[in-house]
């Protein structure tokens, strides 16, 4: 039982309380503290808020939760303000690391380096420098977007990646003036480079293996419980991953709930829809019934399609990376096994392409009324495909942070004619009756949804200015989006979501009012508790009764 706080509950004929019960996990009654005071028991656990706001549990609407664990086993290189700052963080890895193996960050951008590295190709750094201090491990950096790798020599050496190596479709091997290879891969040029990764990866032992996925769900887990995140849509896992998921659901060992995209190639995925097809696994924290398909790359690397080139890359409209008649055909499967479509799709044309191919199977399965396709991202939009979100029922399912991350480069991509019509445009799409979820896209950013809240209220970018402030969300807006919309994202939004009777008890508890504290004020609060199913799940120090 909480009691004595504010409860801002999401719904609309009972906003908020000031107390909440749960019994097995779902919520028993919600009203002022004299009203519950009839269902504490003997074993009643009574937590007094002290006026502190809870919430309806966040839910992430589209992370990658391996990647999470992963992210905390390797190097983390988001905080690198130089590119040489990336070499030192090698360089001391390299000396600690075993002979042969790799040594694998993430988490780097190049427009948070205070200068280019010097040599450079259009800003990257070249791989001898970071050959210099690898003592002959292989090394590979992936970028923040996770759309491009910075690699060493002895990984091109590895990956058979020289000067006469074509660059692959959907890929581009940056080569510096003398047409070398310069170290950076964009999109599906990563693709041989990570293969020689997981051949290394798999000449460890099958318990080898399994032990480090066990340690990266558990890393991920308890980083999002202590993020106050009680569910997580994982933005595509290969099924034996799933698998993993799956018994760890049973076994009630997974800590919070996930829902989950199934990402493999048609051939495969074909026979796997009906298997894996399942929801609310281990009472409720196991649901896979979406799949995961790629339109394009990301906007930082010059990856995402655009109907237009590039206002900085005039040869260049960016990268188409799976086939949309290959998309159409999973749209098929997707219809004929009852999953939902998720499609990432970050420039103008990877969003059109992928609402030409919604909008025909739509029309050719007029039967179906209500099935939730999402756009993953839907980052940068023409004016004309904007009302055909709510037109045709398509879910943006977007990232706030992305938006004050990404500002310092939008409009050097796009220039500011385009990015004002159509970049992160949240408000537009709600008015044309889009439904708008928020996330991460953890490790890309960190997976915090405070953080995320206050970009999406804020769009404040780090120099202080504020990216074109009439796209913000309000505080309730941002809530919702970060509650209600990502369950309606997920089809779950009967049982999570908002606080009401007979949901599931799933609680954030929070140190501040973020829907009433000024700006400032919103990145200090901290998550006092995680409730999952009405048990605490997660407790901070930041205060709340400790009784
Ligand atoms: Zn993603």
């Amino acid at each position: 039982m909480l009691r004595n706080g504010k409860i801002a509950t999401l719904n609309p004929a009972q906003p908020t309380a000031q107390a909440l019960a749960a019994r097995g996990g779902r919520i028993v009654a919600l009203g002022g503290d004299a009203e519950v005071q009839q269902f504490i028991g003997a074993h009643t656990r009574i937590i007094d808020l002290r006026g502190q706001l809870a919430i309806p549990g966040f839910i992430e609407g589209h992370g990658h939760f391996t990647g999470i664990g992963e992210f905390r086993l390797g190097l983390d290189l988001r905080d690198a303000l130089t590119w040489d700052d990336i070499l030192a963080q090698v360089a001391r890895a390299a000396q600690q690391a075993q002979p042969g193996a790799w040594i694998v960050g993430r988490g780097w951008h190049q427009s948070k380096w205070a200068a280019p590295p010097d040599p450079n190709v259009e800003g990257f750094p070249l791989h001898a420098s970071l050959d210099a201090v690898s003592g002959g491990h292989p090394v590979l950096l992936e970028h923040a977007s996770g759309h491009a790798s910075f690699v060493n020599g002895r990984v091109l050496e590895l990956a058979g990646i020289t000067s006469s190596t074509p660059d692959p479709n959907g890929g581009e091997i940056l080569k510096d003036a003398a047409g070398n290879p310069s170290g950076l891969l964009r999109e599906a040029a990563q693709g041989a480079a990570k293969r020689a990764l997981e051949k290394w990866r798999a000449q460890r032992t099958p318990a080898e293996q399994a032990a480090d996925l066990r340690k990266m769900i558990d890393l991920a887990a308890s980083e999002c419980l202590a993020k106050g995140i009680t569910t997580f849509e994982d933005a595509g896992s290969p099924p034996s991953t799933v698998d993993v998921f799956r018994r760890m659901a049973e076994n009630h060992e997974l800590g919070l709930r996930l829902w989950v995209m199934l990402r493999e190639a048609n051939q495969k995925l074909e026979g796997d829809l009906d298997r894996y097809r399942v929801a609310g696994a281990g009472g409720g924290f196991l649901t896979v019934r979406a799949i995961k398909r790629y339109m394009d790359g990301a906007l930082g690397s010059r990856g995402a399609w655009l109907l237009e080139p590039y206002s900085d890359s005039p040869a260049s409209t960016g990268l188409n990376l799976e086939d949309p008649a290959d998309i159409r055909r999973t749209a098929e499967l997707a219809i004929q096994h009852g999953y939902q479509l998720c499609v990432h799709a970050i420039g103008d044309r990877a969003n059109r392409e992928v609402l030409n191919v919604y909008e025909s199977v739509f029309r050719e399965h007029p039967e179906q009324k209500d099935l939730r396709w999402r756009i993953e991202h839907a980052q940068h939009l023409n004016a004309a495909d904007i009302p055909r979100f709510g037109q045709l029922g398509v879910i943006a399912a977007m990232q706030g942070i992305h938006c004050t991350s990404d500002a310092p480069f939008v409009i050097l991509r796009l220039g500011p004619k385009r990015a004002e019509e159509g970049a992160y445009v949240w408000q537009k799409l709600m008015k044309s009756g889009a439904i708008v979820g928020n996330g991460t896209d953890a490790p890309v950013e960190n997976v915090s949804p405070i953080a995320c809240f206050y970009a999406t209220v804020t769009r404040k970018v780090k120099d202080g200015s504020v990216f074109y402030p009439d796209q913000r969300m309000s505080r309730q807006e941002a809530l919702r989006s970060y509650t209600w919309n990502n369950a309606y994202a997920a089809f779950e939004e009967k049982v999570k979501g908002s606080l009401e009777l007979g949901k599931l008890a799933d609680v954030t508890v929070l140190s501040r009012d973020i829907l009433t504290v000024p700006d400032d004020e919103i990145l200090s609060t901290d998550v006092v508790y995680t409730i999952v199913g009405g048990k605490v799940a997660f407790e901070g120090t930041a205060g709340g009764s400790r009784r």
